[in-house]
């Protein structure tokens, strides 16, 4: 059977990474892969579904027993990608979607090379810095940090990512990312 895809999606904060991920899954047979992370659970997120919330210590063995196939450090909390249940969903020919951040998307290509790698810029640095006011809870300084980080985000995908794709419609870019999944599939 053909092994699936992996695919990994990334994006600056505010770009609206959740809702291409949510109108992907609606589009084709992807399987959503559950992070791990430090960070406190938010309102109306479940455990096992959203992500698998362990402590630092839990996490610290994960690493250390390779059970993560990427992990990274973002905004104080340590996210990772569990290693097994990605790899046996490929094995099935399952694809499979990432949804992290750029320093896991690299550390996922070094060690799957065929992975592919798709970065979603906004329509502009005006436009995110709208849409992440648009949020309403994130204060100024806040704002600019995020802005800032965004700016090296984008930087790093230009020479890392295999598509940089722009959101300017979410089902425009959802069909873009599906084409670009399917061209993949058939060569
Ligand atoms: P949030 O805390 O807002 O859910 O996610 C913060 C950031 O962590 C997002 O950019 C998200 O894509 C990223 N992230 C989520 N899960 C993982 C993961 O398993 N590994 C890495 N490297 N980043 C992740």
């Amino acid at each position: 059977m053909e092994r699936g895809i992996l695919l990994v999606l990334s994006g600056p904060s505010g770009v609206g990474k959740s809702s291409v991920v949510r109108a992907l899954t609606q589009r084709i047979d992807l399987h959503f892969s559950v992070s791990w992370t430090t960070r406190e659970r938010r309102p109306g997120e479940i455990d096992g579904v959203d992500y698998v919330f362990v402590d630092r210590t839990r996490f610290e063995k994960g690493i250390e027993d390779t059970d993560l196939l990427e992990w990274a450090e973002y905004s104080g909390h340590l996210y990772g990608t569990p290693r097994r249940p990605v790899l046996a969903q490929l094995e099935r020919g399952h694809h499979v979607l990432l949804d992290i951040e750029n320093e896991g998307a690299g550390q996922v290509k070094r060690a799957y090379p065929g992975a592919l790698l798709v970065f979603i810029l906004p329509p502009s640095m005006e436009e995110l810095e709208r849409r992440l006011r648009g949020r309403g809870d994130t204060s100024d300084t806040d704002i600019e940090r995020r802005l800032a980080v965004a700016r090296d985000q984008i930087d790093e995908a230009r020479a890392e990512f295999d598509h940089l794709v722009t959101n300017y419609e979410v089902d425009v870019v959802a069909d873009e990312i599906v084409s670009i999944l399917s061209a993949a599939a058939g060569r």
